[in-house]
């Protein structure tokens, strides 16, 4: 199948997520994608981050009924940052005949050459790019002449344009919480029933 792969903090996960997942399964045709909530983010420095089981929790509520999206806490049982090139091969050794495709948002996509092993993960995965108005990316094709000279192997990318972009962060969902404001509509209904019962983020 082709299974597309969604890491993120998701602390919370909100509708941007979900609606960068959902273009991005149907622009790439996807069969499924798998939501891969990071233990560790390398990216957080030292920002305080919600428990691992809570996150999980907020994306069950937050994909219920959902068959196309699943989630894989498989990061959770690996010590130290949470690496996307170590999700990567775990998934392509459990699911080898699956063909991958890795969904980043604009701003990932501009930091990919830093990652941990760039040109392996490319050569595991087409990169899902979800393209960002008002936001500076080069096109496609130069993006990918751009990782060519520097990875020295021609990835496979594919730039998906979305619906209205949502400008929505967890970061801005934390402060509108910790400073009594609503968030509603947008999060699912579910997940900030959940933020306010387990007192989160406050
Ligand atoms: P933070 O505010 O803490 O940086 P975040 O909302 O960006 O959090 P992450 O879980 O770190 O959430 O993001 C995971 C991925 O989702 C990233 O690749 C990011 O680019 C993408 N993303 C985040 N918010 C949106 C949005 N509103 N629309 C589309 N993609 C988004």
């Amino acid at each position: 199948m082709r299974l597309g792969i969604f890491g993120g903090t998701f602390d919370p996960v909100h509708f941007g997520h979900l609606a960068l997942a959902e273009e991005c399964l149907l622009r790439a045709r996807l069969d499924e994608v798998l939501l891969v909530p990071a233990a560790s983010p390398p990216h957080k420095g030292g920002k305080k981050i919600s428990r691992f089981d809570q996150r999980v929790e907020m994306l069950e509520l937050a994909i219920a009924g959902n068959e196309k999206f699943k989630i894989e806490p498989m990061e959770a049982d690996r010590p130290g940052p949470s690496f996307t090139i170590d999700t990567l091969e775990e998934i392509h050794k459990r699911r080898p005949e699956d063909e991958l495709f890795l969904i980043i948002g604009a701003d990932s996509a501009l930091e990919f050459s830093t990652w941990k092993d760039p040109a392996k993960i490319t050569r595991l995965a087409t990169l899902v790019v979800r393209v960002r108005p008002g936001f500076p990316m080069p096109t496609e094709q130069e993006y990918i002449s751009q990782l060519h000279n520097h990875l020295g192997l021609l990835p496979k990318v594919i730039f998906v344009e979305g619906p209205p972009f949502l400008d929505v962060s967890s970061s801005l969902l934390k402060e509108r919480v910790s400073n009594s404001k609503s968030i509603r509509y947008l999060v699912p209904r579910a997940v900030e029933v959940y933020i306010q019962q387990k007192k989160l983020y406050l």
